[in-house]
């Protein structure tokens, strides 16, 4: 897990700081609508206010967290929309007012496996030398039909491409994967497990399908009414994915977060905590450790 990884690492908990950025998204310009799962705020619910500098939303953020955590150190999280999207000179200007605060030790950067070129990858090299630093991929399926269908608008070719060219250059991956898209079974469940398990990553996050109702997968869902994974479905793939991916990979997360204001379904994800027990409890039960059932 990635707390386990900065204990390991810096001998004391790191937190992270989810920053708007003000980046824009190439798959929701031109006409396009984005993915069909992705709200308003760019799949960056908890992200800071748009409206202030990066600097204000790190210092807002610490002074919000540290009522629950204390922490001397943070990641600023790039998390709202395509945070690579942009010129080589804003992008280096905005991650380094974040890498710029006495407190902030590195970056997360969450973006498109087809918005990295080699200009950003010379970028990120730079960065890597000094800081903490991963990329964060949404890659959600490796089901060609599906990624159509919720309009990621890339092929797994691309994935594959970019993955190879930040381990070449020695920049940790994290790829996100969401159980639950419409019409996928345990099936296609596994196969984009696999896939993901022999890609090299540094980390991978895993999300049930929420159904926000600030997002177009609102209305395909009125209209279509495809079947809603379920908590018992959710736990048994996440534990089964735990696995099968390599026990070197660091798990971030193994459930998502939905805004609650704007959830319409399932319900059940919005209590994490019980997500979290139930997904310990089976593996237990089913003596799974991280990495048990990998095959090279
Ligand atoms: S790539 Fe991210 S920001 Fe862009 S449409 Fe998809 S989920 Fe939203």
């Amino acid at each position: 897990m990635l707390n386990d990884y900065f204990k390991d690492k810096y001998g004391k908990k790191i937190l992270k700081l989810s920053i708007n950025a003000g980046f824009s998204c190439p798959n929701r310009e031109n006409g396009l609508n984005g993915c069909l799962f992705c709200s308003e705020a760019g799949s960056g619910e908890f992200g800071g206010n748009v409206k202030k500098s990066i600097t204000e939303q790190i210092e807002e953020q610490i002074k919000f967290l540290s009522y629950k955590n204390k922490s001397d150190s943070y990641i600023a999280y790039f998390q709202s929309f395509t945070n690579t999207y942009d010129s080589i000179d804003n992008l280096k200007r905005k991650y380094f007012e974040a890498l710029n605060h006495e407190k902030v030790i590195g970056l997360a950067i969450a973006t498109r496996p087809d918005c990295i070129n080699n200009s950003i990858i010379n970028l990120l090299e730079e960065i890597n030398e000094k800081y903490e630093l991963w990329v964060e991929l949404g890659f959600q399926t490796s089901n060609e039909n599906t990624a159509k269908l919720i309009r990621r608008g890339y092929i797994n070719e691309v994935f594959k491409n970019t993955v190879n060219k930040l381990n070449n250059s020695k920049i940790k991956t994290v790829a996100h994967l969401i159980f639950g898209l419409p019409y996928e079974s345990e099936k296609d469940w596994l196969n984009s497990i696999n896939y993901l398990a022999n890609k090299n990553l540094w980390g991978i996050k895993f999300h049930s399908l929420y159904i926000q109702k600030n997002s177009d997968l609102y209305d395909f869902y009125l209209k279509n009414k495809f079947k809603i994974i379920d908590k018992e479905e959710y736990i048994s793939i996440v534990s089964k994915a735990l696995g099968l991916i390599p026990k070197e990979y660091v798990v971030h997360r193994v459930t998502g977060d939905a805004d609650k204001t704007e959830l319409f379904l399932p319900k059940w994800s919005a209590d994490k905590l019980s997500v979290i027990c139930s997904i310990q409890k089976k593996l237990k039960e089913d003596s799974i450790l991280q990495g048990s059932n990998y095959i090279e």
